[in-house]
Parts: C-alpha cells; sequence; structure tokens
C-alpha cells in the first residue's frame, strides 16, 4: 500500500514540476531577451569595429521573418541570423554538421567560432554573430559598405531599405525596445471606427477595404503608432495625401485621406509614437489636391513584409488594443 503511494506521490509530483521548469528553460522575459541580445551585439563591436547597430537590424529582420513565414524555423536561440547546414559547412562538406574550424574553412564553409570554444557551432548565437560579422568586414565599417554587403547578401533593394531603416531607428534611439504604440489619434478628439478590413470597395475597380477608416473632425492630429521610418509620403489617386511608416518587426503603417503633412516631415526619417505626422482629411478619389469626396477619415492600413512579399492585415484588433492602452495610460 505504501509503494502504491509512493508511486502516485512520485507521478504527481513529476507531473506538477516538469512543465514549469520546461518552461522556465525556454521562456525568458522579452526584458531579458533585449538585454542579452545588447550584450552580444555590444561585444562583437568591440572586437570587429562593426557598431552594434547593423547587426542588430540585420538580426531583427531575421526576427521578423522567421516569425511570419511557415517555411523557416521559429527563433530559438537569442540570435535569428540563420545559416543552412550548406553555407555553414561548405556545400561539399561531407560532414554537413562540422564543427570543426580547419575543415569547415577547406570546403569553403562560412562558419566561425566566436565564443573561443574552438568549434564553429551552427546554432550558437556568439558562433552565428562572428560568422555574420566576419561577411560584414570583407566590405568595410561605415553605411555605403554595409549597403553593399547587404545588397550582395540578400538581393532585394527592399529588404537593404529596411534594414538601412532599422539600423537608423537603433542608432537614433539607442536601445532595442522600440514595441512600443499607440492609437493613431490623440484620445481627446471624438472619433468613431468599425471593422471593414476586407470589405468591398466601390472606387477603383475590384480592390478590397485594406485598412480600417477612423472617422473624426477635419484636422483632427493623426499621430505616428509606431517607432518607424517614413517610407512613402506623397499623393496618390485613391488614398490623397498618404503617408508609410516601417517599424522595427516589418510592418509597415499606412495614413492615408490626410489634409496635410507634417511640416518638418521627411521621407527617411525617423518616428516615434505619438509624433504628430499630419491632419484627418479628406483627400483622394482624383488627381492631386482632390478633396471633400467623402467625409474626414484616416484609413488606417497595416502591411506585412517577408522578405519576398508584403500583404494586408487587419489592423482593427491592434486599434483597439491601443486605444485602450491610451485610454490607460491617461
Ligand atoms: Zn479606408
Amino acid at each position: 500500500m505504501f509503494k502504491k503511494w509512493f508511486f502516485i506521490l512520485c507521478l504527481l509530483t513529476a507531473i506538477i514540476i516538469k512543465p514549469s521548469s520546461i518552461f522556465a528553460e525556454q521562456k525568458i522575459s522579452d526584458e531579458e531577451m533585449l538585454k542579452k541580445r545588447m550584450e552580444l551585439f555590444q561585444k562583437m563591436e568591440a572586437a570587429t569595429q562593426i557598431p552594434w547597430y547593423y547587426l542588430a537590424a540585420v538580426d531583427q529582420y531575421e526576427r521578423s521573418l522567421r516569425l511570419s513565414r511557415k517555411d523557416i524555423p521559429e527563433p530559438k536561440g537569442v540570435i535569428s541570423i540563420r545559416y543552412t547546414t550548406e553555407e555553414w559547412s561548405g556545400a561539399e562538406n561531407p560532414n554537413q554538421d562540422d564543427q570543426n574550424k580547419g575543415s569547415i574553412a577547406l570546403f569553403n564553409g562560412v562558419g566561425k567560432d566566436g565564443n573561443g570554444d574552438g568549434k564553429a557551432d551552427r546554432l550558437n548565437d556568439e558562433d552565428i554573430l562572428a560568422t555574420f560579422a566576419d561577411y560584414l568586414l570583407q566590405f568595410g565599417v561605415y553605411d555605403d559598405n554595409f549597403r553593399i554587403a547587404l545588397w550582395k547578401h540578400y538581393k532585394r533593394d527592399k529588404t537593404v531599405s529596411i534594414i538601412m531603416g532599422k539600423a537608423k531607428l537603433y542608432k537614433t534611439y539607442g536601445k532595442l525596445d522600440l514595441n512600443q504604440k499607440t492609437f493613431p489619434l490623440p484620445l481627446g478628439h471624438n472619433f468613431s471606427y468599425n471593422n471593414t478590413w476586407g470589405d468591398a470597395r466601390g472606387w477603383g475597380g475590384r480592390r478590397i477595404h485594406e485598412g480600417t477608416d477612423i472617422f473624426a473632425d477635419y484636422g483632427v492630429p493623426v499621430r505616428s503608432t509606431c517607432y518607424g521610418i517614413v517610407e512613402m509620403k506623397g499623393w496618390n489617386r485613391y488614398g490623397g495625401w498618404r503617408i508609410g511608416i516601417r517599424d522595427i518587426n516589418n510592418t509597415y503603417h499606412y495614413f492615408a485621406h490626410l489634409s496635410g503633412f507634417s511640416k518638418e516631415l521627411k521621407l527617411g526619417q525617423t518616428v516615434e509614437p505619438g509624433m504628430k505626422i499630419g491632419g484627418v482629411g479628406s483627400s483622394g478619389y482624383g488627381p492631386p489636391g482632390t478633396s471633400g469626396k467623402f467625409p474626414p477619415h484616416l484609413h488606417y492600413g497595416m502591411y506585412k513584409d517577408n522578405g519576398r512579399t508584403e500583404w494586408s492585415f487587419d489592423p482593427y484588433p491592434y486599434l483597439k488594443i491601443w486605444e485602450r492602452q491610451d485610454r490607460k495610460n491617461r
């Protein structure tokens, strides 16, 4: 009898303790994660003179890809830059899991030993970062060199400009935590919005509504929802005066039908949550300057770039969260 109870007790203990210990091993807080990443970037900067924000920008780009794509594994370590076994060990290397620096080099693999343990481990954060740093060093440590290195690596203009934007954001704000968001209109004004993403559109042929319309009075300030780079500013016949901002997670925030832009706002500049970028208007649906064809509102859209293509997703749930959070922080 005692034996049986003892067995059940052991089993219970195992059930109760195990999941929490697994949880503790795998899950580190976002804050800890950012701290660890920053430590690795700065350590690499000290060793190579490559600015930490270049390394951070590439890593963040890769991280966003891995979180938005199903064909590549989710990030496991602290660093998200990824090498295939072929790239790491060399395509002709008979040992695709090779960690020997000598034979990897012999087979033209890129793998390096960053933490000095004598092994080039494809899944070790420091080894991965040292390998990418080594690649960048072939070009140099300034903006123009970095741009060329990115182009040779990714062969996609949009990817190069997205990563350059991230580097600028990190450099400007001096930190990795740039995830803060805010509702696009200040809460002191009246506004209303419904979930209309995906609805059919009447004007301009067969299109779906790629956003949420926030109705408010003409001229109510429109603010950046995020830390980001002004990627687009200008007129188009559907959206009127519009602004596009790319945030740190490859998400593009689109503001349309504006009454105008904030005077100082320039293409390529950095913005932060709550910064005024323009006003609510009714511009669009015609040649430049057309206005007043519909009640004033902010058309707000969100798009995700996954390194190959970009698609619209529903901003409504995010707007709801940001509005609630702004009310709480008021
Ligand atoms: Zn709209």
